[in-house]
């Protein structure tokens, strides 16, 4: 497949790996990449550690000019100020941050996240100069009713509420059911093509053409580098949002290095 957008393959590493084996994991990451001759800016490679992490990912990438590429799990929809335990978007911009993950499941389902909250933290991300991942996907009763694209389309047109057409071409969305995170269960190719393809057709309808084919659209749910390269063949599917198998360098590395 000759892809029409850079390929993106993000590790998300949830509430794992302190700022001690965060460091460790990034520079065996970059090592086995490197020693693969990785060409990075064919298919881009990006990690999203804890916050607490993040200084030292900083310092480690800046001092030894790696070509992985950093984010955070999720950011403050507010600037600063009187938001015990929020993080700012203006904070995570001076880490290096590019991306920031906005929505995932996990922020939605414990911490009841809403998608006028989504929809607020995207803002935030843009006002920072953070190239947003907009997390969408069904869970498994959604799935069985059969309403699954209606439910996910949906959902992102409601987190898209107030978010500038300007700013489209900067937008990552990844499609994650649910159902599919962390249980083993994988979404097939064809199930993530149908679903990137609904979502595509929503970006161009929300803000035209040329923009709406501009985004990006990764999936993501038990993503291994066994089933990496069938999921990139699909013509919607721009990369991949791994999260287990992001913690094992090789085994990334191995989704990161799907063409091969
Ligand atoms: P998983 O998680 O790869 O462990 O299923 C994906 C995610 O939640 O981003």
């Amino acid at each position: 497949k000759e892809f029409v957008r850079r390929p993106l393959i993000a590790g998300n590493w949830k509430m794992n790996m302190d700022h001690v084996q965060g460091i460790t994991l990034l520079q065996k990451l970059e090592w086995t990449l490197d020693d693969a001759k990785h060409d990075f800016k064919r298919v881009e490679v990006a990690v999203f550690p804890p916050f607490t992490d993040l200084r030292g990912v900083q310092t480690l990438v800046a001092g030894d000019d790696l070509d992985v590429v950093y984010g955070a799990q999720d950011l403050s929809p507010f600037d600063e100020g009187a938001y015990t335990g929020d993080i700012s978007g203006q904070f995570l911009s001076r880490l290096g941050c590019s991306y920031v993950l906005v929505g995932h499941s996990e922020r939605r389902s414990i911490h009841g996240e809403s998608n006028e909250v989504v929809a607020s933290k995207l803002a935030a991300a843009l006002k920072h100069s953070l190239t947003p991942i907009l997390c969408v996907g069904e869970g498994l009763e959604v799935r069985q009713s059969g309403e699954h694209v209606a439910f996910t389309v949906q959902q992102l047109r409601e987190s898209l509420e107030g978010y500038p057409a300007s700013a489209a071409e900067k937008l990552v969305v990844a499609y994650e059911p649910v159902w599919a995170i962390g249980t083993g269960e994988v979404a097939g190719p064809e199930d993530a093509q149908e679903m990137a393809s609904a979502l595509r057709a929503e970006l161009v309808e929300l803000f035209g053409e040329a923009a709406g084919e501009s985004v990006r659209v990764l999936y993501g749910g038990s993503v291994k580098a066994a089933n990496a390269a069938a999921l990139m063949q699909e013509k919607d599917v721009d990369g991949l949002l791994v999260g287990g198998a992001s913690l094992d360098a090789g085994e990334f590395a191995n989704i990161v290095r799907f063409e091969k």
